[in-house]
């Protein structure tokens, strides 16, 4: 990439401290001329050979100033070794008019053909650098033009002592790869010109876009940090989109990273974007939507990596434990299936939650090998209880980022047949806030997956934004009510959500699922309100399989 680094032959004339740099040069190419004229002398005489050392300073003139430079440099260099320099000193010899005006000749013939060949040079730099300044493709202006605003918004402050304050918020698009399968790669272009319409919108003149790679655009805001707090978070729902593209409406799954200038210690424009694109890349990690750089991040990281390093033989050596809790048919109180969920068990024979390590192993990639571990182990369960007598369905939660794995859609057809089963005997449940991250891929794989039989359940429904026009397009058969609404369904507007959540849910023709349900009031309200089936502690709570088996012999509907 072209940097700053080297001299730019026409930009060193530009900017701020110009005058100063021209006028600097212009002394030194004096000196350096009169001092050439002064070894002339001093060495006996234009007759000897060092006369010929003029075409350096003439060269430096011609580089620094092209043409013009050239040929003053040589103008002035004729005339210092012209009329009033001897041929021979010590013989106080003069030289003949033709003699210095010929050589006067010579020289000014290469300053200003040198001039010529630096100015095409120039010319042909400053071309490069126009076409570094923006994208080829999106016309957009690129990360060399955000490193050149940075610098002279540093120098301007540097300058002016003024407080300058901008911050950078990177945006990357999560979802470039499925968008470009979904609408080819012809309309990507079209895509980051929309977010970026969008971004620069949420701007307001106050900042300016820049594309710093094929998925990613940095906003360059001057502006408070309230402000940008605000603009961050409006940054995120504006790419979000939907936008309009090659008659397909899409959605934009967006990290953003953001950092400042000067509350960052580096105070250089390359720092300042690598830093920014770092906290991007966190956000995206962490499958958050806004990070910003922060040293404390890295010690979490740390903690992280300990952990991790034990999960991944934990996974491998069967040491996981699956606890299973009942959902219940809310009218006439039958077990209609089970939820599995995830335990570790630590050396003191207490159990890590699932809270506390699905989403580092989200991050990591380890998520793709636990997933199917507890696919498996559940329907290993099931095939156990099947070969007692107890036939039930079991659900399966499963993460975001197992749309991502390659191997998952064969996996899951593959145990499929291997354990022979019947439709709606493994059920996956993906939260809501999955859905929207990938919709594109997130439809393929369900749909697809739901052909075979693999029934779908929206998790902690009523957390995220999905669209319904979206939904409708899924095969889900079920909605699963997230259960801050309903463990405290009195609760200021919760009952309402709920209402509405079970008459949406009907109205699209799917099943309604209330998690949480710990009181048998919170269970008659649900009732009253159509509620199809419940789950939650005051029915049962999560329980080995051994025991849920025992509670099941025991359990005799109450409705
Ligand atoms: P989830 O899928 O929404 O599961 C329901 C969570 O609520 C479970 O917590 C369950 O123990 C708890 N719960 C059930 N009834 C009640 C109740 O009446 N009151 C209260 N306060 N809580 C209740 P758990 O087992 O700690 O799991 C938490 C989350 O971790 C799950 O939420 C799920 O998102 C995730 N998880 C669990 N197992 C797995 C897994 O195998 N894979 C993945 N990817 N995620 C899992
Ligand atoms: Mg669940
Ligand atoms: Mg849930």
């Amino acid at each position: 990439m072209l940097s700053g680094q080297i001299p730019n032959l026409v930009e060193w004339r530009r900017g701020p401290g110009a005058t100063r740099r021209v006028l600097l040069a212009a002394l030194l190419l004096t000196t350096a001329i009169v001092g050439v004229g002064a070894v002339v002398y001093s060495t006996g005489g234009t007759a000897y050979t060092w006369p010929y050392l003029m075409i350096l300073p003439i060269l430096v003139a011609a580089a620094l100033f092209q043409v013009t430079g050239g040929v003053v440099a040589a103008l002035a260099g004729g005339l210092v070794l012209g009329p009033f320099m001897p041929l021979e000193v010590s013989e106080g010899m003069t030289q003949s008019t033709p003699n210095w005006l010929l050589r006067m000749g010579v020289l000014v013939g290469i300053g200003a053909f040198a001039g010529l060949l630096f100015s095409i040079v120039a010319r042909q730099m400053t071309r490069l650098q126009e076409y570094a300044r923006v994208d080829p493709q999106t016309g957009l202006p690129s990360e060399y033009a955000l490193e050149q605003a940075l610098t002279q918004l540093m120098v301007a402050g540097e300058n002016s002592r003024s407080d300058v304050r901008c911050y950078l918020l990177a945006v990357y698009i999560n979802n470039y790869g499925s968008i470009t399968t979904l609408l080819g790669p012809d309309n990507t272009t079209g895509l980051i010109r929309s977010v970026a319409r969008e971004l620069d919108g949420l701007a307001e003149g106050r900042g300016k876009i820049f594309q710093t790679g094929t998925d990613q655009l940095v906003l360059l805001l001057q502006t408070n940090r309230r402000e940008v707090l605000r603009s961050a978070r409006e940054a995120i729902a504006a790419a979000q989109g939907p936008h309009r593209i090659g008659g397909e409406q899409v959605y934009v799954d967006v990290h953003v990273g953001a950092a400042a200038y000067p509350f960052h210690e580096a105070d250089e424009p390359v720092m300042l974007i690598r830093k920014v694109k770092a906290a991007m890349f966190l956000a995206r990690e962490q499958d958050r939507a806004y990070a910003t750089y922060d040293r404390s991040l890295d010690e979490a990281g740390q903690r992280q990596s300990t952990l991790l390093g034990k999960l991944r033989p934990a996974i491998e050596s069967n040491r996981l434990e699956l606890h299973y809790q009942p959902k219940l048919d809310m009218e006439s109180g039958e077990v209609v299936g089970v939820e599995a969920l995830v335990r570790w068990p630590r050396g003191d024979g207490s159990l890590t939650p699932p809270g506390e390590f699905i989403p580092p192993a989200e991050q990591s990639g380890l998520i793709h090998p636990l997933t199917r571990w507890v696919i498996e182990a559940a329907l290993e369960q099931q095939a156990l209880w099947r070969s007692r007598g107890i036939g039930l369905a079991v659900a399966v939660n499963i993460s975001p980022r197992n749309f991502g794995d390659e191997e998952f859609l064969p996996f899951v057809r593959e145990v499929f047949h291997d354990y022979n089963l019947a439709p709606g005997d493994l059920e996956l449940e993906i939260t809501e806030n999955a859905l929207m991250r990938n919709p594109g891929q997130v439809a393929r794989i369900v749909n697809e997956l739901a052909e075979l039989g693999i029934a779908f359940s929206i998790d902690d429904f009523g957390t995220g934004y999905s669209s319904l026009a979206y939904l409708e397009q899924l095969s889900v058969e079920t909605l699963k009510i997230d259960q801050t609404f309903v463990r405290q369904i009195e609760g200021p507007g919760n009952a309402p959500i709920v209402r509405g959540s079970i008459l949406l849910a009907h109205s699209l023709g799917l099943k309604v699922v209330a998690e949480g349900i710990e009181t048998d009031a919170v269970a008659d309200t649900l009732r009253e309100m159509d509620c199809d089936v419940g789950q939650g502690y005051g029915f049962c709570r999560p329980q080995p399989a051994a025991k849920l088996e025992q509670w099941l012999t025991d359990y005799r509907p109450l409705h």
